[in-house]
């Protein structure tokens, strides 16, 4: 038995024989042709085959995954009718007087470096795609069908890497997981994965002889096992059998809605960190993101993200979430989320620190650049904003005073935004004892538990020597929660729960029956507590 360790991208056991999955490698040779107008004509005919396998590919998708995740397959399509793109095909064959299938494959080599030299991990991810099109052309021009067809038996499929038409292409029924080398979280085909509900691993060095051997595939902890021991196989046979039984049980709660069995309705909404993670959003089907931690996109990278990196970050998010709610939080960072390129100072006691909406109010450019990509992205869909940490009526009406201003500025320029519900997230005792007053600001709640436990306890969420006592149980919170949720109410707010603590099975009944609004939990407790929830009764 061997054992090799990989990145996670979907949580789950498999268990099965190896694919070793290569790639019709695309020999291209480099040919001078005589007849360059012949020569372009023929690919623009392969080019039309191309735009019609994506065509396919995309009902096949849109039946399978749905409408957003198809939506790649339109994209494809639409970057094979992109001028430079065709131009640049164009040129190589008339210039250089070469065959169809080089051109296509320099310009396909030379748009995938420019992407994979770019910042922005949105761009870096399309190389994969301009090489995706560009190898479904040659295919077109040597008469290649692209098949992704797997065999008889279900099995786990190692790839060096993997494009999205090939992971669509594949049946999904005799696919059990994903095993590449390459490949990021924020590539389509980790995307689909998520979405398929399909364990699979990244990272992890292949090796061609694997193919045919069994193998598992642990997602819980990103381990593969291959040729594994009689002991193991047996082990994991019995995780997989009851992973699965409270799988099948939970599926059936897709599309139901979350209610209680005396008809009181509850948002049942999921958190996320980055575009990535809108697919487990989708396919644990919340019905919205109740929390969006932006600092993630400041935190990976290593200068002050663009307005215009985060306007396409929040922009997706948006656009995949289809016209559901998406509540974004404005940059929480200080305390353990330390940023280099802010250069905060060292602090004795960083958890009461400079952190989170202290910072914007103090680097108002900073908070300023944010607003302004929210509120663009905020016409491609429902994008709601909250606020961290607040401990005032002023710190809100400040906001919403840069917020005004940030909004006249973007009519200025004559830039489209939506309808924008402003919310702040209740995380100290402070914002607890006038949530009356706050109420009056804003037009949610979203109680942050993590903190709110941390400051209510006054125990260091970070220290491991407190984790025994750091009790989000604690009658405290408990009564803290109620509050918020009384006054928030009274002033026509909605409340909801954003911490760990709403994932929280055995509080759901309580919650709810506090008169709670929403709860926003990690996509995989979605289903769980929709379940819980359909079992109570509100009265
Ligand atoms: C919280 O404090 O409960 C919260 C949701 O925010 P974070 O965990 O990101 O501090
Ligand atoms: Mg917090």
């Amino acid at each position: 038995m061997e054992q090799f360790k990989g990145k996670s991208i979907l949580k789950g056991i498999a268990i099965g024989r190896i694919l070793f999955y290569s790639k019709n490698q695309q020999q291209v040779k480099r040919e001078k042709i005589a007849d360059v107008e012949q020569e372009t004509a023929r690919y623009d005919k392969a080019k039309a085959v191309a735009i019609e396998q994506l065509g396919a590919l995309y009902d096949k998708a849109f039946a399978e995954v749905g409408e957003t995740n198809a939506m790649i397959f339109k994209v494809h399509a639409m970057m094979l009718e992109d001028e430079d793109y065709n131009d640049s095909v164009y040129n190589i064959i008339r210039n250089d007087g070469v065959n169809a299938e080089y051109a296509v494959a320099t310009t396909g080599d030379n748009f995938a470096m420019m992407f994979a030299q770019m910042e922005d991990e949105y761009f870096k991810a399309r190389a994969a795609d301009v090489k995706d099109i560009s190898e479904r052309v040659i295919g077109a021009l040597q008469g290649r069908s692209s098949d992704g067809s797997l065999g008889e038996e279900p099995v786990i499929v190692v790839a060096e890497d993997l494009a999205p038409s090939e992971t669509v292409q594949m049946d999904k029924s005799k696919l059990l997981a994903f095993v590449t080398r390459l490949g990021s979280s924020n590539s389509h085909t980790a995307i689909l994965a998520r979405t398929m509900n399909i364990p699979a691993l990244i990272g992890i060095e292949i090796h061609e002889e694997w193919n045919g051997k069994m193998a598992v595939v642990d997602g819980r902890d990103g381990t593969l096992y291959v040729d594994p021991d009689i002991s193991v196989l047996e082990r994991f046979m019995e995780e997989k059998k009851k992973e699965e039984e409270a799988k099948e049980l939970l599926q059936a709660l897709k599309g139901q809605p979350d209610v209680t069995l005396d008809g009181h309705s509850v948002k049942l909404y999921a958190n996320i960190g980055s575009v990535a993670d809108v697919a487990a959003v989708l396919a644990n089907d919340a019905a919205g993101i109740g929390l969006f931690r932006s600092e993630f996109l400041y935190l990976e990278k290593d200068h002050y993200p663009t307005e215009e990196e985060q306007f396409q970050v929040y922009k997706t998010v948006a656009q995949n979430m289809a016209g559901k709610k998406v509540i974004i939080r404005t940059l929480d960072i200080g305390a353990d989320k330390q940023v280099d390129y802010f250069e905060m100072e060292h602090e004795e006691n960083p958890a009461m620190g400079y952190r989170a909406i202290r910072i914007c109010l103090d680097q108002i450019e900073v908070f300023k650049t944010q607003l302004r990509a929210l509120y663009r992205a905020s016409a491609y869909g429902t994008i709601s904003i909250m606020f961290p940490m607040i401990i005032s009526v002023k710190e809100v009406q400040e906001i919403k005073r840069i917020v005004e201003e940030v909004k006249a500025q973007l009519t200025a320029d004559g830039i489209e935004f939506g309808e924008v519900e402003l919310g702040i997230m209740i995380e100290t005792p402070a914002a607890v004892m006038i949530s009356d007053l706050l109420a009056k600001e804003v037009d949610f709640f979203s109680i942050g538990t993590n903190d709110l436990t941390q400051y209510t306890l006054a125990i260091d969420r970070q220290n491991p020597k407190l984790d025994s006592i750091y009790d989000a149980h604690h009658t405290a919170v408990l009564r803290m929660i109620e509050m918020v949720i009384e006054n928030g109410h009274k002033g026509n707010c909605w409340v909801g729960i954003c911490g760990e603590l709403g994932a929280d099975i055995t509080l759901t009944e309580k919650f709810v029956k506090m008169g709670l609004d929403e709860l926003s939990v990690s996509p995989s407790f979605v289903l769980p507590i929709r379940k819980k929830i359909r079992e109570m009764r509100f009265k």
